[in-house]
């Protein structure tokens, strides 16, 4: 069977453009550089998930006609990555309840952040009714038809979630990749992988990092994303290899399980 991965956003964590901001990539005309806070759509068999919701989510949500959702899953609780939650109310009501999933300190810090948000039950309408569940890390888990595996990255001195969807792996905000999950990325059809910038920064892996870790994984295609302005998408794509390429907003890829 096959399904469709979506980029909802490709973008870093100011966005591009940056507010304010008067460079190439800002001032680009290229649709290619216009990227939302990083998230993507997996669409099987007309169940829907997402992971993460930033704070553009229910722009991402219009833009790509997204009517239902069957769960979410959060790789960590950055602004960029969680903020937009509230919008998941959409796709609830008093009756139906939206499950979400992250490791166990993501879970905690939602039920913290967002206090307010009836868990599991309802009292009025617009309160977004969402069950949380923690997922362990390596452990192979079906949430609706999909097979996920939950993997650890390093997210400067954060440990975060990748997620590895059938034979695709999604590594958005990461800096290192520990040995345990390099087992799980052998004969990849797809990595999606992190990719800032040119110069170095202390949580996420340079455009040339990038590169050479998904040379060792060897994945038949790898698309980077979370992609700041320093990387212009015409320009910076001509120094890709062949079987790699820069993600851009409403980019949709068919797979094969
Ligand atoms: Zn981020
Ligand atoms: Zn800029
Ligand atoms: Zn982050």
């Amino acid at each position: 069977m096959s399904y469709r991965l979506t980029f909802l956003g490709s973008g870093t964590s100011h966005g591009v453009p940056s507010i304010g901001c008067k460079c190439e990539t800002c001032l680009s005309k290229d649709p290619k550089d216009k990227r939302l806070r990083s998230s993507i759509l997996l669409e099987r068999d007309d169940k829907n998930i997402i992971i993460d919701t930033g704070p553009e989510f229910r722009i991402q949500c219009l833009r790509a006609d997204i009517n239902h959702l069957e769960a979410v899953l959060y790789t960590h609780t950055h602004a960029d990555h969680l903020n937009g939650i509230d919008d998941l109310r959409s796709f609830t009501n008093k009756n139906v309840s939206l499950p979400l999933y992250g490791d166990e300190k993501t879970i905690v810090e939602i039920k913290q952040r967002f206090s307010y948000i009836q868990l599991g039950t309802v009292n009025g309408t617009t309160i977004p009714n969402l069950t949380l569940n923690v997922l362990k890390p390596y452990q192979k888990v079906d949430i609706s038809g999909f097979d996920i595996t939950p993997l650890i990255i390093d997210h400067g001195w954060l440990k975060i979630y990748g997620y590895k969807i059938f034979n695709s792996a999604y590594l958005t905000d990461c800096n290192n990749i520990p040995d345990e999950t390099y087992k799980y990325l052998k004969n990849l059809d797809l990595l999606i992988l992190d990719a800032l910038q040119h110069h170095p920064h202390k949580t996420h892996y340079t455009l040339e990092q990038a590169i050479e870790v998904a040379k060792k994984i060897g994945a038949k295609k790898t698309y980077f994303t979370h992609i700041a302005h320093g990387i212009k998408n015409d320009r910076d794509s001509k120094l890709l290899p062949k079987n790699m390429e820069l993600s851009y907003d409403t980019l949709s890829i068919e797979l094969e399980e």
